[in-house]
């Protein structure tokens, strides 16, 4: 391995109920797994550590599913085993991803006193009968309890998760979900445009014609609105769809952004490792009989080559407000930038789709509404 510092993702795949819109690793109705799961992570960890040969770790990700979920004597199991494995780095950004309803004072006490310095909310919309609509399990009152409460433990670093182009929602409704976020004192916020994927509820409803499309100019007009808006109020637009106050930026999604390295631990969690990306099975039986063998049972597992390697870098770097610089591509890969690409970036520059200084590539506003066209280009 040759990279100094890395991310630590830690994933819990439990929520007390599956969301309609949800394709990720999560399941409901697995109480009795909790505690064999967590117990299992932690032998992940410690594997993974000697085989890495106890990596320094910068940043620390607890995502889900719902973190938040399971007892907080489960989640002190999980960063005892990170600080006892691994070399943690002074200053590490430490998340648990969290969602309204799922909080407590006691588990905030707790999170607090295990050094977990950032939290993500899962809100979506500030409309109970959206959230409803989306199999969401809190109101909009437990989202604003869960932020006081966060605070009141002096948690700053706030990040809160919401969604766009969700079936029958309004302009207005959205804007009154923008005005809520910045009326309170969270200094990053995610927007995500809300895609059907075939394997979920939504997706199956879909296919049975029980589901309105969301317009795509709907769906637009409510992204430059978050942009202008959270432009207005302070934030930085870091990533497409990314916002933070200066200094919370997410440092452990920039990691992956920018192609760091990261181990990834539990059921359905990805590594990236010396070009190398594998997953963990997202089936929590098979991990859990994995790990006790001390064979883990992988999804994907494959190495990239230059080309590959060259492919990932432009299209999770051009998604950043700080764009990729080209020079890089030739001083790790050795390839011949002017002859590889000098033309298509005069084009893009022409079609006013991405700026260009020296050798530094960024996308212009209406690039980041382009995005894939940009890369289709230059990959
Ligand atoms: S809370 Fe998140 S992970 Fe859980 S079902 Fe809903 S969207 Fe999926």
């Amino acid at each position: 391995m040759n990279q100094k510092q890395m991310g630590l993702y830690i994933h819990i795949p439990f929520c007390k109920k599956k969301c309609y819109y949800c394709d990720f690793s999560s399941y409901s109705g697995m109480e009795d797994y909790w505690e064999p799961y967590v117990d299992a992570v932690v032998n992940e960890l410690a594997m993974k550590a000697s085989e890495y040969k106890n990596p320094v770790i910068d940043t620390v990700f607890i995502g889900g599913g719902t973190p938040s979920l399971i007892p907080q004597k489960l989640i002190w199991k999980l960063l005892n085993a990170v600080h006892k494995y691994y070399r943690i780095n002074q200053g590490y950004e430490n998340t648990i991803e969290a969602n309204p309803g799922t909080l407590s004072d006691d588990k905030l006490q707790a999170y607090k006193e295990f050094g977990i310095n950032r939290i993500s909310i899962g809100l979506q919309a500030c409309q109970d009968d959206l959230l409803n609509r989306i199999g969401r399990i809190h109101s909009h009152k437990d989202f604003l309890a869960s932020v006081e409460l966060a605070q009141k433990y002096g948690f700053k670093n706030i990040n809160a998760d919401i969604i766009f182009g969700i079936p029958d929602q309004s302009f207005n409704q959205w804007q009154e979900t923008i005005e809520t976020i910045v009326s309170l004192d969270i200094p990053h916020v995610s927007c995500y445009s809300l895609i059907i994927e075939e394997d979920t509820m939504f997706g199956k409803m879909k296919k049975n014609g029980e589901l309105s499309e969301p317009d795509e100019d709907l769906d637009r007009e409510m992204y430059y609105y978050a942009v202008e808006t959270l432009a207005q109020r302070g934030f930085i637009h870091y990533e497409i769809s990314n916002f933070a106050k200066p200094n919370h930026i997410c440092r452990h999604n920039m990691n992956y952004w920018r192609r760091g390295h990261y181990i990834g631990a539990g059921a359905g969690a990805h590594s990236f490792i010396d070009n190398r990306r594998f997953a963990n099975t997202s089936d929590v039986v098979t991990y859990i009989d994995g790990v006790k063998d001390e064979e883990l049972q992988l999804s994907e597992s494959y190495d990239l080559d230059t080309e590959d390697a060259i492919e990932e870098f432009i299209f999770l770097g051009i998604r950043l407000e700080e764009g990729i610089d080209l020079a890089h591509i030739e001083r790790e890969f050795g390839i011949n930038i002017e002859a590889r690409y000098r033309m298509k970036i005069d084009r893009l520059v022409k079609q006013g789709l991405v700026e260009c200084k020296g050798t530094l590539v960024k996308l212009t506003k209406q690039g980041l509404d382009l995005a894939n066209r940009v890369i289709l280009e230059l990959v």
